[in-house]
């Protein structure tokens, strides 16, 4: 069944490396067809490495035409392959390497290394993507001061970019082409490394650092496209003044330059003062792009400008300490966002966003813990857990040591580590050192996967006036950790009195766990061991407890508290996401019972107390953003990930449809009201007040046709028709397009025709049928397959519409398995041409194993049909064998 037994690699295996490369010289003389790479490499032995070892360096699918050594041509003393080249017996001292590669970019279809993205060249370096270019010792330990020449035809490139700053360009004489030379100062690993080539407009600005220096500012874009960049150059420069007032960190280039491109396998990528994009976290105009564009370009330009110094100046030893980097940026940039927007909604976004993703991949085969220990295929480690329960443990690191300890625990980090590649020991140090406080076993984090779940059981008793709370927590076993310790979680917690004040926390801990009273001062209940007993006195009344207070760590909050309890956080609570955790608990609750017997008859009574909090809730008016959040249901992800076993998506899918329109009927008065209210002339503004008007109208709009399509139909048409943004136009389509009306058809026909040209707009269009319920869904979506639209070769193309399909909980589920049929076909059509974009969809049956019987089978039947494939790539080979194990 298999041609290779894909290697594994393990961290304790980790070894500096043998050699160190302290200046690599790149001259790259670009063409089509015929790309000549020669790279110039200083290299010496590492003091810290082994002695008379021969030199390894990496390649993948390369062409070597020639070799030398300090000046001199060799012939022999050497070996290479496409995938590798070995110097028996280098010098035991410096020397030079002179290596001369061919590249074909217009072959390159795996996007790694140099590609053309339409009529440019670019690259893409992480994680293993130099050796693409040429043969190194690719690996994030070896930094290296890097001068790149870049030559090209004058008409076809007239812009030629790479990382640092422009030192010299010309024009090669009696020729067409000309080049340009960057040199960039700071040490760097490869995967760093960027090069662009093309004929590109660009949008100019400068900024002025904290110190008083002037960086000039770029964002290359297609021609005419220039205005759309408008709002991902301020979200820049908003990013570079955060990271002055809120670290301390100042850019360090003379130059940041941006380059949007078409075809790209990721989001973005932070090669050093040379980013580039996906023209999806660019581009954007009110009338082509939403309110949740717009967040997201925000957010994805401070991610990556926030990694210059979390990731560029500090990197990472090795592969494994991948979270080092991406969780701390990740936290970085959601604390960046925090401050731009609301701390609140953006807290409550986070959790939705690690819920369903980081929580759905720890409960299946994929699931690993947040630094793993082994790997076959690093592409597969940018996950979830790394990203976002990464950012989560940085942010709990922040609760547990309190946020003096915190800031100047980072500044250390930032002094200590800076001009190194450095690990998650690295990276704690510097906090132990800065807390005093032994995080031995809060590292523990970092090793053990699984989402833990902590149980509250409170008891209140009247006469003691005590109430008494029995905490515990336990992870789940999970692929190759069948057994878990206990955890340090911090738990932010409150006592709510029945009017809906809050009571000060007076309590007595047990002897075993040590009484902290400190803890409580600052509302927080440390659990670090499998049980803890906690009684508070002095109660004259009952309370609910407000606990997880902003969502102060990565867990699954198991709580007894009765429906009446829930309705009373959800209307008093002070803590945001405590509020809108009790309506998704509440409402999970009712989803959970439809879901798992939809004979028996529905919860009349529960529903109805459930839509009579959301109606308080609503009607003590409140930021818009907020209550939107509130009326917005667990999604059937969270639903079935509840159930966990034997799960029907169909039946959750009724259940939900049945919730919504409950809802809508119970509040329609209010929706109404809000529909109305809302509306608004003004001008289109990104700004979140003004988008958490439109959230909260268009969730009312959705709401309303629920409950009434008839109704919410002509609505629905009228808002598509006038909208004047986009945002409103692809709410008012995205209604229509839940329904089966005739007006569900005319609107995408004309949405079609009015946007045909704009590849992001019709990516919309593409998503928005791929993500439709019902049944001949699948035929749609192969139909649009083999529309000029759509594209195989283009990842965002293929995202919007087979990775919507792959995310259509009903259809991707549906019973006869041809929706996993459609993916693994698709998966195996793509793989030999992009891994990376395969994996991505093959990821849709992390969930497989907790459907019921029938499509449990149908699922590992496909899944089976896939390894069997004897010529997978490592990556799909990777995820099909784990998916299987
Ligand atoms: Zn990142």
């Amino acid at each position: 069944m298999r041609t290779e037994d894909p290697q594994i690699i393990r961290l304790v295996d980790y070894r500096p490396p043998d050699f160190l490369i302290d200046r690599m010289s790149l001259d790259i003389k670009l063409d089509l067809k015929k790309t000549r790479a020669i790279s110039r490499l200083s290299l010496r032995p590492n003091p810290a490495g082994r002695a008379d070892v021969p030199l390894v360096l990496d390649g993948d699918e390369l062409v070597l035409l020639g070799v030398k050594l300090d000046g001199e041509p060799l012939q022999e003393c050497y070996s290479v392959t496409a995938d590798g080249f070995t110097l028996a017996a280098p010098p035991r001292r410096n020397f030079e390497l002179e290596i001369e590669t061919e590249l074909d970019p217009s072959a390159n279809t795996k996007l790694m290394g140099l590609y053309r993205s339409g009529s440019a060249y670019c690259t893409q370096c992480e994680a293993e993507g130099f050796r693409r270019i040429t043969y190194f010792l690719d690996r994030p330990d070896v930094l290296s001061i890097y001068t790149t020449r870049i030559e090209a035809d004058r008409a076809e490139a007239p812009i030629l970019l790479s990382n640092g700053n422009l030192v010299e360009r010309g024009d090669v004489p009696q020729s067409n082409r000309h080049y340009a030379v960057w040199h960039d100062p700071f040490p760097k690993p490869c995967y760093l490394f960027a090069l662009v080539g093309g004929d590109l407009g660009s949008l100019r600005d400068t900024f002025t650092t904290m110190s008083g220096r002037k960086v000039d500012l770029a964002i290359y874009v297609e021609h005419g496209n220039e205005r759309r960049a408008a709002y991902a150059m301020d979200a820049l420069k908003r990013a570079m003044r955060w990271d002055e007032t809120a670290y301390k960190r100042e850019y360090d280039l003379d130059v940041f330059n941006i380059v949007a491109v078409s075809d790209f396998n990721m989001g973005a990528m932070e090669n050093k003062g040379l980013n580039i994009f996906n023209d999806r976290y660019v581009l954007a105009l009110p009338e082509t792009a939403t309110d949740a564009d717009y967040a997201g370009i925000e957010r994805v330009i401070a991610h990556e400008y926030l990694h210059n110094w979390t990731g560029n100046r500090i990197t990472c030893r090795d592969w494994f300490q991948l979270c080092l980097k991406e969780g701390l940026t990740v936290f970085r940039d959601q604390e960046f966002t925090s401050d731009q927007r609301s701390r609140a909604l953006q807290r409550i976004a986070d959790v939705r966003t690690l819920r369903a993703q980081q929580f759905s991949e720890d409960a299946g085969p994929l699931a690993h813990s947040v630094r793993p220990d082994t790997y076959r295929e690093i592409n597969n480690f940018y996950t979830a857990t790394v990203y976002e329960k990464g950012a989560e443990l940085v942010r709990m690191l922040k609760v547990l040591i309190g946020d003096d300890a915190f800031s100047r625990g980072i500044q250390l980090y930032f002094e200590r580590c800076d001009g190194t590649a450095a690990t998650v020991e690295d990276f704690l140090a510097c906090f132990e050192a800065s807390s005093g406080r032994d995080l031995q076993h809060f590292a523990l984090w970092y090793e053990q996967a699984g989402t833990p779940s902590v149980t509250i059981a409170a008891s209140y008793d009247q006469d003691a006036k005590t109430l008494s709370l029995e905490l515990s927590q336990e992870t789940p076993p999970t692929p190759g950790q069948p057994d878990k310790k206990p955890l340090v979680i911090p738990l932010a917690i409150g006592l709510i009195g029945e009017s809906g004040t809050e009571l000060p926390l007076k309590a007595e801990i047990d002897a075993f766990d040590g009484a902290s009273a400190a803890e409580l001062k600052r509302g927080l209940i440390e659990l670090t061991s499998a049980r803890r007993h906690i009684v508070f006195r002095d109660l004259g009344e009952r309370v609910v407890i407000s606990a997880l207070r902003g969502f102060s760590a990565p867990v699954q909050l198991v709580q007894s508290a009765s429906d009446e309890d829930l309705s009373l956080q959800c209307a008093f609570d002070p803590d945001p996401c405590v509020r809108w955790q009790a309506a998704q608990t509440y409402a999970t609750r009712l989803l959970v019972a439809a879901a798992r017997a939809p004979a028996s008859g529905r919860n009349h009574s529960g529903i109805a107390s459930f839509t009579e909090a959301l109606r308080k809730a609503v009607s003590a008016g409140g930021d818009p953003a907020f209550t939107a959040q509130l009326l917005t249901l667990p999604s059937e992800t969270d639903i079935a990930r509840e159930i966990g076993d034997n799960v029907d998506p169909d039946a959750i899918y009724d259940g939900r449809q049945r919730l919504r329109a409950d809802v809508g009927r119970a509040l329609s008065t209010e929706l109404l009201r809000l529909y109305r209210d809302l509306a608004s002339d003004a001008p289109y503004s990104p700004d979140a007040a003004s988008a958490g008007r439109r959230a909260l109208r268009n969730t009312a709009l959705d709401l309303l046709t629920s409950a009434d399509e008839a109704a919410g139909t002509p609505l629905a048409r009228a808002q598509f028709d006038t909208a004047s943004n986009m945002t409103d136009r692809i709410a008012a389509l995205t209604v229509l397009c839940l329904t089966e009306s005739a007006a569900r058809e005319d609107a995408l026909e004309e949405f079609y025709k009015r946007y045909a040209g704009d590849a992001l707009i019709i990516d919309k269009w593409l998503s928005l049928q791929a993500t439709m319920p019902h049944p001949g869904t699948l035929d749609r979506v192969r139909g649009l397959m083999r529309t000029e639209q759509f594209s195989m070769a283009n990842p965002n193309r293929v995202r919007a519409l087979i990775g919507g399909f792959a995310a259509n909980q009903r259809q991707f589920n549906a019973p006869d398995g041809s929706g996993y049929d459609f993916i693994g076909e698709c998966v195996l059509l793509l793989d030999p041409k992009n891994p990376h974009v395969a994996v991505r969809l093959l990821s849709a049956f992390r969930t497989w194993r907790m459907m019921e019987p029938r499509r449990c089978r149908l699922a590992e039947a496909m899944l089976r049909r896939i390894q069997g494939v004897a010529s997978l790539s490592p990556d799909v080979r990777d995820i099909v064998d784990r998916s299987l194990a």
